[in-house]
């Protein structure tokens, strides 16, 4: 753990610290760019400091009253360009948003891939073991679908995390097919 990491958890975990996931038990936010950073470091052996900060910051511009001058001025200009690649323009509807993800993904640069790799598994295993509230087997399928859409975009990038996003994702599969 080196002080820019920690500095940069801090950071986050004050930005999401109103905010829950959707799942029944409404779990931290921040309970998801810390598991982006895990999958990266621990389960696919990225050392690199520059994405490893990115991924604990990835959604503070996205979803909190974060500037990307802010973590440009903390954390430098590689982390905020990085960060910057992979939020979403939320001007956009919800579904133009998401075709604008599947079409963006294979010009990111090599460590937006990473990141964006393991964010998607991420998102699928809490799909998988914290369905949000409410959601229907359609909707997570779709939602599975999507994610697909935009990791084979990323492709030939990471064995590791392809490996960690496909065994996810046919688990879920397996899940669905069973309801
Ligand atoms: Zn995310």
């Amino acid at each position: 753990m080196t002080p820019n990491f920690l500095a940069a958890l801090s950071f986050a975990a004050y930005k999401h610290r109103d905010q829950r996931r959707k799942d029944v038990a409404k779990t931290p936010y921040i309970n998801h760019p810390i598991n982006v950073a895990n999958i990266l470091l621990n389960e696919a052996g990225i050392t690199d400091e520059i994405v490893l900060i990115a991924a604990i910051l990835h959604d503070t511009v996205e979803d909190t009253e974060t500037s990307f001058e802010e973590i440009e001025q903390q954390f430098g200009a590689q982390v905020k360009s990085v960060v910057a690649e992979v939020t979403d323009d939320k001007s956009l509807p919800q579904a133009e948003r998401k075709q604008a993800q599947i079409e963006h993904a294979g010009r990111l640069s090599d460590r937006a891939k990473l990141l964006k790799l393991a964010d998607k598994t991420a998102n699928l295993r809490d799909m998988i073991n914290a369905t949000p509230d409410g959601w229907s087997a359609e909707r997570i399928n779709d939602y599975l679908e999507w994610e697909k859409a935009v990791v084979d975009q990323l492709r030939g990038h990471h064995a590791k995390l392809e490996s960690l996003f496909d065994h996810a994702y046919d688990k879920g599969k397996a899940n669905h097919d069973r309801n």
